[in-house]
């Protein structure tokens, strides 16, 4: 594949053409630098097809994809819940939504600076206006004009230079693609001030559930894990979790009373969220406490809170939506020490074709971390 794609990137007079074609899915027979792609061409139905090789113009750097994990988001997508404006179904979305990924630079276009061939690199997903008031504060996830560099479910993917960050060599690319997730993590976490002493409550006990869980133990805070999905609780007793709950047998209100001499816990992370899981947060949080609503609500939903509640306990909420550039820097740090390992929770691995069967795999709960190798 490599030789094909350079020959067609050498040729000048075909450059405005590759360019033209560039993210459209056609024929593999009237076209020579042609890849395969996951496409979703509407909700429900995936398939892969052979698109165009895209070409990376000046600050544009070219990545074989070696390893995307499937993320929640991209479940929600495939299932028609979410929409990304840059991304919609059908044949002009070659790798739709898969932003979990880890590669190698195999071309950079002519302005390229910072970034060489071979480098392996992960995405920092965002990007935005560089103008606004959060843009400004190096708060690009809240930019109005935020967008993703998607499409890692594909064997290549086109990205801006300023998109890329360079993965230290010690690294498996089977824990770098997971820098995204990981960086997501540590952006909540930062907001919820822990301190070793403080026990943490991550309500789901899914993927992120998982890698919150890591990166608290990390930090030395106790973790009280709740869910109700056998495999994952066993995962996060091997984890290092200092209690799992599981919610189908045991009121998590009372387990975590117990536990914390009738305080509550000092922190609660909504890692999955609905109405359920946020009044259970609102019971158990401490006086003092913060609750990080981290996952969003697909469909959203509204609860009645007490203002009371707030003042006399002195409670703090926050979101945190995506992650700062600064938290992408952070997970590969603290992959390169050793301190975490993303891919611990990775249950499932498959090849592009069987992106049908890894998006099954996740939907049934049957994987807890399904990654996708091109
Ligand atoms: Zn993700
Ligand atoms: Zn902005």
């Amino acid at each position: 594949m490599d030789s094909v794609l350079s020959l067609s990137i050498g040729e000048p007079e075909r450059r405005e053409e590759d360019m033209r074609l560039s993210y459209i899915a056609i024929e593999a027979s009237k076209y020579s630098a042609v890849m395969k792609a996951a496409f979703v061409l509407s909700p429900h139905k995936v398939v892969i097809e052979d698109a165009a090789i895209p070409v990376p113009r000046e600050r544009e750097v070219l990545v074989r994809v070696e390893a995307c994990g499937i993320c929640a988001s991209d479940i929600k997508f495939f299932n028609g819940l979410k929409s990304y404006r840059e991304t919609s179904f059908g044949k002009s979305s070659p790798g739709f939504t898969g932003h979990e990924w880890a590669g190698v630079v195999v071309s950079t276009g002519q302005d390229v600076k910072t970034i060489r061939e071979g480098d392996r690199v992960v995405p920092y997903i965002i990007t935005s206006c560089g103008l606004c008031k959060y843009c400004r504060a190096g708060r690009e996830n809240l930019c109005a004009e935020k967008r993703y560099v998607h499409g890692g479910f594909a064997e290549y993917i086109k990205v801006p230079e300023q998109n890329l960050i360079r993965i230290p060599e010690n690294i498996r690319v089977e824990d770098a693609c997971l820098t995204e997730p990981t960086a997501c993590c540590l952006h909540a976490i930062e907001q919820l001030d822990l301190k070793s002493e403080d026990t943490v409550a991550i309500i789901g006990d899914g993927p992120m559930g998982l890698l919150h869980l890591q990166l608290i133990r990390n930090l030395r805070s106790k973790v009280i894990m709740i869910g109700h999905h056998e495999g994952r609780l066993k995962m996060a007793n091997t984890l290092g979790a200092d209690l799992v709950i599981n919610s189908l047998e045991i009121d998590p209100y009372k387990a975590v009373m117990e536990a914390t001499d009738g305080y509550g816990a000092d922190a609660v992370i909504l890692a999955i969220n609905n109405r359920d899981a946020m009044s259970t947060a609102l019971r158990l949080v401490s006086k003092g406490g913060r609750i990080n609503i981290f996952a969003g609500a697909h469909p959203d939903y509204e609860i009645s809170i007490s203002p009371n509640k707030i003042h006399y306990s002195e409670l703090t909420i926050t979101g945190s939506a995506d992650a700062l550039r600064k938290n992408y820097h952070e997970a590969l740090s603290l992959m390169e020490k050793g301190a975490v390992k993303p891919s611990a929770i990775v249950t499932h691995t498959f090849p592009l074709e069987k992106i049908g069967e890894a998006i099954d795999a996740v939907q049934k709960r049957a994987a807890i971390k399904a990654v996708v190798k091109p």
